[in-house]
């Protein structure tokens, strides 16, 4: 008989990307076949980024890619020209290739796991009656905070383009994070215009994802238990993690450097600062400069995740004479194999920019937090880590909005001067181990959900 087929079509950023190919490895772990969809301008940057890994035997895990409606030099960071982009042309190019495998293969898609915020896919499986999935790869959370958007319009806490009608508090369960207004998701993220289509896409998503028969998270019940419990359709299945892999990521948009495994090798237990921001962040040159010379000062050593595009000015990012003078001691490298990073015995804390990915891979690894929040979510999850699970800290900004290097360096004193911090973490880390294995709660769900996918 031949294997269920699923078709895994990720949103087009890093961030949804990793989690989705984490899940869908651990689907062909469980004997399905798995077509992943990136888009051609991503599926192209993984492929670049696998050049010098083995290939995925297509026993694994087939990656294909249709296009996302925008000219290979389009600006991909205009959201709305994204937005409007995908939803004209991936619906139809995603029916195309369901025909192609039926028709050439032979094969019949068993089932959709679209993410949450492609609605449009969810759509085309429904048109084509075939099994409908989606996939939540942030936090409960934030996904219930989407199903209350027309309960906080109708509260009069915000108007129907999502602007506060005042600053206030939310509380949207007890013992969930506490949310500013102006730190609401889609407020966080670009310009007005931008924050509007955010604003938009999560209303359309909040409709279509009701057409799923599944709607599951990379999260834990533990881990949320006030917002699993306010919306109790959505079902965790994660932590999803490498562990689960059977061969390296496909999914990296930049070439992973895993020399720095070896440096790691080479530094004591427990002390190096590891550092990195995620796939979208951009510094500018003075707060750049600043954690710079913060993580020489700290006196510890430190691997330093400085993508290619992290800098709005890419001409000098470093202070003068830096690399010379922090010698062995500090690591800069392009990209990072950020899960094995994590799992390493010589770091101390992971000063992170909060995504949820990044917040997970910490917390499975026991390792406390330095929180820099950026963007969207990010604020949601400093929330949860400092407050909620209490395994981190946050940073004061000066008068300028500048981070200052003093400040840094004294956070990462109290952080790694207080023992509570890496006991709590580690508790964390028992938590998301023991869910994911057999008799855990999201192990439980998971083996539901491949059950259903196979009837
Ligand atoms: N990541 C990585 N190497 C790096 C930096 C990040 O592999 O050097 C991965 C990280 O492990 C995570 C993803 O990129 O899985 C980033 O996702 P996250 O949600 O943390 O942040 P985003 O990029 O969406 O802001």
């Amino acid at each position: 008989m031949s294997k269920p087929h699923i078709i895994a079509i990720p949103y087009p950023a890093q961030g949804h990307v990793i989690p989705l190919m984490e899940l869908s490895q651990c689907l062909v772990n469980h004997g399905f076949k798995v077509t992943f969809v990136n888009t051609d301008f991503n599926h192209k940057r993984v492929m670049n980024a696998l050049a010098d890994e083995t290939p995925l035997r297509d026993d694994q895990i087939r990656l294909v890619s249709i296009p996302d409606g925008l000219e290979p030099w389009e600006d991909r960071n205009e959201l709305g020209q994204l937005c409007e982009a995908i939803f004209r042309v991936m619906p139809g190019k995603l029916e195309e290739l369901i025909e192609k495998i039926k028709e050439e293969e032979g094969d019949k898609v068993t089932c959709i796991i679209a993410d949450e915020s492609n609605g449009w896919a969810l759509q085309v499986a429904e048109k084509m009656q075939i099994k409908k999935v989606a996939f939540w790869p942030a936090s409960a959370a934030l996904l219930a905070l989407e199903f209350c958007i027309p309960k906080l319009i109708h509260q009069g806490i915000i108007d129907d383009d999502g602007t506060p009608l005042k600053s206030q508090m939310i509380d949207l369960a007890q013992n969930m994070p506490t949310m500013k207004t102006e730190d609401l998701t889609w407020l966080c993220i670009g310009d007005i215009t931008t924050q509007k289509i955010v604003f938009q896409v999560m209303l359309s998503s909040n409709k279509t994802v009701k057409l799923a028969d599944w709607v599951v998270c990379n999260s834990a019940f533990d881990l949320e238990p006030a917002a699993f419990t306010l919306a109790p359709e959505i079902l965790p299945i994660g932590p999803l993690l490498a562990s689960s892999r059977l061969g390296h990521s496909a999914g990296s948009f930049w070439a992973e450097d895993s020399t720095c495994l070896e440096w790691l090798d080479q530094q004591p237990p427990s002390s190096v600062i590891y550092v990195a921001f995620g796939s979208f962040t951009v510094f500018d040159q003075t707060q750049f400069q600043e954690l710079a010379l913060a993580l020489e000062l700290s006196n510890r050593p430190f691997l330093w995740v400085v993508r290619p595009d992290i800098n709005d000015n890419t001409c000098h990012p470093y202070p003068d004479g830096y690399q010379d003078r922090v010698g062995s001691k500090g690591l800069m490298v392009g990209w990072a194999p950020q899960q094995k990073v994590l799992a390493h015995p010589s770091i101390a804390c992971f000063l992170s920019h909060c995504g949820w990915n990044s917040t997970l891979e910490g917390l499975s690894n026991g390792v406390p937090f330095l929180c820099w929040p950026y963007f969207a979510d990010q604020f949601l999850n400093e929330s949860y880590i400092c407050d909620v699970w209490k395994v981190g800290l946050k940073f004061d900004k000066n008068e300028s909005g500048i981070i200052p290097r003093g400040e840094i360096k004294n956070k990462v004193e109290q952080l790694l001067g207080n023992e509570n911090f890496r006991a709590k973490a580690s508790k964390l880390k028992e938590m998301a181990m023991t869910t994911v294995k057999e008799g855990g709660q999201s192990n439980e769900i998971f083996k539901n959900f491949i059950e259903w996918m196979k009837s």
